[in-house]
């Protein structure tokens, strides 16, 4: 809990302020503030934004890709596959190691807040046993949520027993991945079973649901029917949710309405999804992703997850949620000027909010975590994913990085570049 004032700060709205950080909670936002007793940097009119939030990872599998091979395919079915074949040769501190190792990516990216779902199929829970201890910690630089995720499928492989034990260590959230049981009918029973568990425990849920290109996996219908039926309005997120894409027009019309009735959170994963559907498609190849923009406008909150980063189903990343929200806009057409604002909200305060994250953002009272791009605004971060210059954890400088500055030597002068747009109107 530290004091810090942050002078010339530049606000989401283009107005400059300064912050002022007590006690690790946002005191005063206000111009020319003085503060003689209090730890002082400049932010020299760069963009000040609330931290990264992702909402949707998998921490027990990070960091192992090429372990014990790689996913030559590419496929979603070859990484389950891939993930087994590592899951024997597990270790608590192995799982540690690498979870700490992506934690310190992620906070030197500006992410100070992750919900990770943990394999609870399977002999044992080392997994969850790693995880907890990583989430503990870690709780002083990044807030990190737990979802316990049957990845073999909750009555597939009959981890019921399992991920009750996990919730009872303390995993934070119900997870399920009801398009990956035997049967559609199989499915809809996890999720009831599922979401009966959360309604009694008084807690979130977030299933992987419908990541398919089968236009007939419907179970995001089943989802928000049993969210209504225990209302749970406002409570359960859908991830993936990618053969909404490929759905019948006229069933979308009608579904959509179903989702907003009960308040049904999105949480896409772009990164991954844009390279696992459709390759079963001749051309043209699907896109796959889920009707983001439909979603948006249809009011629901859609947030984005960065899913995997170096593990048996994504060989790349290195956890900058704004390459995540820049693959959306593009993917999805979303080059509108609010609609490019919606995808930086989708990695910030959307996600925050599907993760019930308390005293999230930038106001007096906020908790006094934030994050100084090297750039002027939200659009401008998803152009250049900038250098985060100094991110900020309750007031206390946690990670920090010099401008970017390139220098050219074309002529009889150097001359420096930053590719920051000035308009010259
Ligand atoms: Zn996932």
């Amino acid at each position: 809990m530290a004091n810090l004032l942050i002078k010339n700060c530049l606000m989401a709205d283009g107005q400059s302020s300064d912050i002022l950080i007590k006690n690790g909670i946002i005191k005063d936002i206000s111009k020319n503030i003085s503060a003689t007793d209090t730890p002082k940097i400049d932010a020299n009119h760069h963009f000040v934004t609330p931290p990264f939030v992702d909402s949707h990872f998998h921490m027990d599998a990070t960091l192992s890709y090429g372990l014990p091979r790689v996913n030559e395919s590419g496929t979603l079915l070859e990484g389950i596959a891939l993930w087994g074949e590592l899951k024997p040769k597990l270790t608590v501190d192995a799982i540690k190691d690498r979870a700490r190792r992506f934690c310190k990516w992620a906070i030197a990216r500006g992410t100070l807040a992750i919900r990770s779902h943990v394999d609870v199929s399977g002999d044992n829970l080392l997994g969850v046993e790693a995880l907890i201890d990583i989430r503990e910690e870690m709780k002083e630089f990044i807030d990190i949520q737990l979802v316990a995720f049957p990845q073999d499928g909750l009555l597939r492989a009959n981890c019921l027993e399992n991920l009750v034990s996990a919730l009872d260590m303390g995993v934070d959230v119900v997870g399920g991945i009801p398009h990956f049981e035997r049967t559609m009918a199989d499915g809809a029973e996890s999720i009831k079973i599922l979401c009966e568990i959360a309604e009694k425990r008084g807690l979130l849920v977030d299933l992987h649901c419908d990541e398919t290109d089968d236009p007939i996996s419907r179970h995001v219908e089943t989802l928000a029917y049993e969210t209504l039926r225990l209302g749970l309005n406002g409570r359960v997120a859908g991830s993936h949710l990618t053969s909404m894409h490929s759905f019948d027009n006229y069933y979308f019309t009608k579904l959509i309405s179903l989702l907003v009735e009960a308040d049904l959170h999105i949480i896409a994963n772009p990164l991954i999804n844009i390279t696992i559907q459709g390759r079963q498609d001749a051309y043209p190849k699907r896109r796959g992703l889920t009707r983001i923009p439909e979603q948006i406008n249809a009011g629901l909150k859609v947030a984005f997850g960065h899913d995997c980063v170096m593990d048996p189903w994504y060989p790349l990343g290195s956890h900058d949620m704004l390459e995540v929200a820049h693959m959306a806009l593009h993917c999805c057409h979303l080059t509108g000027v609010e609609q490019m604002r919606s995808c930086y909200e989708s990695v910030t305060t959307k996600a925050a909010e599907i993760l019930h994250l308390e005293k999230y953002g930038i106001y007096p009272g906020a908790k006094g975590d934030l994050v100084i791009l090297q750039c002027k605004d939200p659009i401008e971060a998803l152009r250049l994913k900038p250098a985060r210059l100094f991110v900020i954890r309750k007031g206390k400088i946690i990670s920090s990085t010099p401008p970017v500055e390139y220098k050219l030597f074309m002529g009889e002068t150097i001359e420096k570049e930053d590719l920051l747009f000035k308009n010259s109107s």
